[in-house]
């Protein structure tokens, strides 16, 4: 059955399933993998943050988990810090390293990983005081290729803007950029620019809603003390226009759509109304989605039994759950329908909150007003 085979009748937008999609997540943090998700094991840590996300957003980690269960996920997510040559990182999982106990060349730490670890310690409310912070240097130090690019892992060949984004994400999480070169990576970013106004994932690949979010937000995350700080710095108003004008049309703007898709002429998918919609928000664009259109795509896509899939026929899963929740987030802004507590961090993909922990930890000027 395909998608646009299910006709929607949009005379009354759906509810969001937000007691279904918080008994979905806890499901998935308390039982693990299904069987048939074996395949992700090596990277079990970044389907535990979208769970963890899942509740952060919907305001509700508190209401459905125990402290001590909140303990047994901090302690899971630290066992998975490596120390060794590379210098300090998160793996995905146990299962990710070829032999024990984690400090060989064949145990390394994952940048997606070490990002996804950062976030849901902060979601968790951990101290931080056990993040290797010298051997955080050193690894993000030795994850930069010469053409200003990072590798997936320290031996991998693997490089694109994804790892780009998680290096500047912790860079600016930690509020230190002194182990990697700002300009080299800048350079790259912009090597990533395609003719349609997007970015691919690497030089001469077409342009991606993922690789174009991965771009801005980078460009963004950039500190106002480099010469490289601020899109009207990075993007000239014509570049501006050409980005904002190939992401509009990336959102469907048929009878049944109102999602985003992923490429030019591809369907439209839940996942894609977050990376496209996050980086008009990056741009100052958000008012010019159709927003209520997004939103009814996006609310008939959830599973009444919990999760969100990327259409409206397929399986649910943590990664399209929460990130067409951070969609609804940050486009619905102005709406009452879904009422999230918290506005999203559109550059680190964080609730303000969250953001705010991660802050008063980690920088060494932290920011002022406490979180509760
Ligand atoms: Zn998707």
């Amino acid at each position: 059955m395909s998608d646009q085979a299910i006709v929607p009748d949009r005379q009354q937008q759906l509810p969001i399933y937000a007691k279904a999609h918080i008994s979905s997540a806890i499901r998935f943090l308390r039982q693990g993998l299904p069987r048939t998700g074996i395949d992700n094991d090596q990277a079990r840590l970044v389907i535990g943050f979208y769970c963890l996300a899942t509740l952060d957003i919907l305001d509700a980690l508190e209401s459905a988990s125990s402290e001590s269960e909140k303990e047994g996920w901090r302690s899971w997510i630290w066992a998975q810090q490596i120390r060794g040559i590379w210098g300090s990182g998160f793996r995905g999982s146990p299962g990710a390293a070829t032999n024990q106990p984690a400090s060989s060349e064949y145990d390394p730490p994952f940048l997606i990983m070490t990002y996804a670890a950062l976030l849901s310690l902060a979601i968790l409310r951990d101290p931080l005081t056990q993040l290797d912070r010298e051997g955080l240097r050193k690894y993000l130090k030795i994850s930069q290729r010469e053409d200003g690019s990072f590798k997936l892992f320290p031996t991998s060949e693997e490089y694109d803007l994804r790892m780009t984004y998680c290096a500047f994400s912790i860079c600016s999480m930690l509020d230190d950029w002194s182990s990697i070169n700002i300009p080299s990576a800048v350079t790259f970013i912009q090597s990533c620019r395609t003719y349609e106004g997007g970015y691919g994932q690497e030089p001469n690949n077409e342009a991606h809603g993922g690789s174009t979010y991965c771009a801005l937000a980078s460009l963004h995350l950039v500190p106002p003390s480099s010469n490289y700080a601020g899109s009207s710095a990075l993007l000239t108003p014509a570049q501006h226009a050409q980005t904002t004008r190939w992401l509009l049309h990336c959102q469907d703007a048929s009878e049944t759509g109102g999602g985003f898709a992923g490429r030019t002429n591809k369907v439209q998918d839940a996942c894609y109304c977050f990376w496209c919609g996050a980086s008009l928000d990056i741009l100052g664009m958000a008012q010019v989605v159709n927003a209520d259109a997004n939103a009814s795509f996006l609310l008939e896509c959830q599973f009444r039994f919990g999760g969100i899939r990327k259409d409206r026929v397929s399986n649910p899963d943590p990664y399209h759950t929460y990130l067409a929740l951070a969609s609804l987030n940050i486009l619905s802004k102005d709406t009452t329908n879904p009422p999230f507590e918290e506005a999203l961090d559109p550059l680190w993909n964080a609730r303000a909150s969250t953001q705010l922990w991660l802050k008063q930890r980690l920088h060494a000027t932290p920011a002022t007003a406490a979180p509760a």
